[in-house]
């Protein structure tokens, strides 16, 4: 075969197909496409192969350039029963916190404006106005993270002094953060404190000199010590502070508004807590159990909150429209006493057992295949580690689980289930009842390849309608 029997790009361009391609994509993406179609295609005819075809030559081009524009970050349905899923990102928001996205994302604002006095305003006001309200904190700022907020904070309050802190709370939660690390980031010189599994008040007291400027507490966050081990109180730790007229900082993580201990979970701090206990500042996430977007919030002492806001890395860090705009929406859910009802990841840690065992028996019902098990569901989101809620998941047992998921993970949109046992299961108190339709055809789509691509299906060992077990 002879290289000439390849089109030239002129040729590709005039064809149907070319025209077709370069009005969905435009001229100079179909032009690249087709150029690097002609350099593999003169590869395989250079190594003896036929030349493709020229439709063949258009039809890759277009698969080329539908997978090149299609969006990368695309809506999964998450079925594993972790609630605060952070590679999934983490709290998905209420349907009034997207709408308030909505409303401000594809025009102008009053981001920075003040309407009354029709001159420049304080992005500021927005969220924190109902921050304020809903915790009776002093002073409030809004950052981008609560990783920033815990930058900021010790960059703002501490840099170049001491920051006293217990060994046991020298965490990392994954992705990069550890806070020996922010620490060293900040220009703060941490100074642990106790031991690895007991600190106590006494081991504050004698690591307290002129060159202390702050005392840190942190959330153990995604890890637990148990047996034989203390750490100081937040409430000790404030006093200690004001005999010797230092901040206490304390880095909440997840911080949440409502009692978790309520809906049958440990009890994990509340913002409102180590506000009453007069922490100095507090800092917390928004996509956690906030259940807004990602956001970090510092709220405290008006002297400390005012001193941030003017620091250079505020204005580094600082939070965007939609970012306001969201958590906003998700406050106000709070002011209203309605979050338990509107925002998912309060309706995932609220909804009953019984309620998810019927809906896992209707998959499998619908389906027709599977059994419905108990199981259990986790919070995530380094918030409550090893605690659980018990759950019912409909549970297959695929001969492949892997490829079996490796299909859910290619679905549209993509599932993803838990693989435990060589099971692979779905648990509903992650899927949002919307997604119930197009998560049972992802499912049936992935049971079909079971047969068609993986050897013959297994004879089935369950009767053909759903079994619960107890
Ligand atoms: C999650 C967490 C952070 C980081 O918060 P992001 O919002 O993910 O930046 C910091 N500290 C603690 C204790 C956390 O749990």
């Amino acid at each position: 075969m002879s290289l000439r029997s390849l089109p030239s790009i002129e040729r590709l361009l005039q064809s149907e197909g070319g025209a077709s391609l370069i009005d969905a994509f435009g001229r100079p993406l179909t032009v690249d496409a087709l150029r690097n179609e002609l350099a593999a295609a003169r590869l395989l005819v250079r190594k003896g192969n036929p030349a493709p075809s020229t439709e063949t030559l258009l039809a890759e081009a277009r698969r080329n350039l539908g997978a090149r524009l299609a969006p990368s970050i695309s809506p999964v349905i998450n079925a594993t029963g972790v609630i605060l899923h952070t590679n999934l990102g983490r709290a998905p928001l209420s349907p009034a916190a997207c709408e308030a996205m909505l409303r401000v994302a594809g025009g102008y604002s009053t981001l920075e404006f003040d309407l009354s006095l029709g001159r420049r305003g304080d992005r500021s006001k927005h969220a924190e106005a109902k921050l304020l309200q809903l915790t009776g904190a002093e002073a409030a700022l809004v950052v981008n993270n609560n990783a920033a907020a815990v930058l900021l904070a010790l960059t703002g309050l501490a840099r170049r002094k001491e920051v006293l802190i217990a060994r046991s709370q020298l965490i990392e939660i994954g992705g990069g953060f550890r806070i020996p690390e922010v620490m060293q980031q900040s220009g703060a010189r941490l100074v642990e404190v106790g031991t690895t599994n007991r600190t106590h008040l006494s081991d504050f007291e004698t690591a307290i000199h002129e060159r202390t400027g702050l005392i840190m507490r942190a959330h153990h966050s995604n890890f637990r010590i148990t047996g034989f081990m203390t750490e100081p109180s937040l409430q000790s730790l404030v006093e200690l502070g004001e005999q010797h007229q230092l901040s206490v900082f304390d880095d909440l993580g997840s911080g949440a508004l409502l009692d978790t201990a309520l809906f049958g979970l440990g009890h994990e701090p509340m913002v409102q807590e180590s506000l009453q206990t007069r922490a100095s500042l507090v800092a917390f996430s928004g996509d956690k159990l906030l259940g807004g977007p990602q956001a970090g919030i510092l709220l405290g002492e008006r002297r400390l909150v005012d001193r941030l806001r003017k620091h250079p890395l505020a204005r580094a860090v600082r939070a965007d429209k939609l970012c306001l705009a969201a958590l906003e929406a998700t406050l106000t859910h709070y002011l209203l006493d309605e979050a338990v009802q509107q925002i998912p990841v309060w309706r995932m840690i609220a909804a009953e057992a019984e309620t998810l065992r019927r809906r896992a028996s209707s998959w499998a019902a619908e389906l027709g295949r599977g059994q419905v098990v108990p199981e259990l569901s986790t919070v995530g989101g380094g918030s409550l580690p090893e605690e659980t809620l018990p759950t019912w998941v409909l549970s297959l047992d695929p001969p492949h689980p892997g490829p079996f998921s490796e299909r859910l993970r290619r679905a549209n949109p993509p599932v993803i289930a838990r693989i435990a046992d060589n099971q692979v299961r779905f648990d509903p108190r992650t899927v949002l009842p919307e997604e119930e339709g197009r998560l049972l055809d992802a499912v049936r789509l992935a049971l079909m390849g079971e047969r068609d691509g993986h050897g013959p299906d297994t004879p089935r060992r369950k009767p053909k309608r759903a079994r619960e077990d107890a």
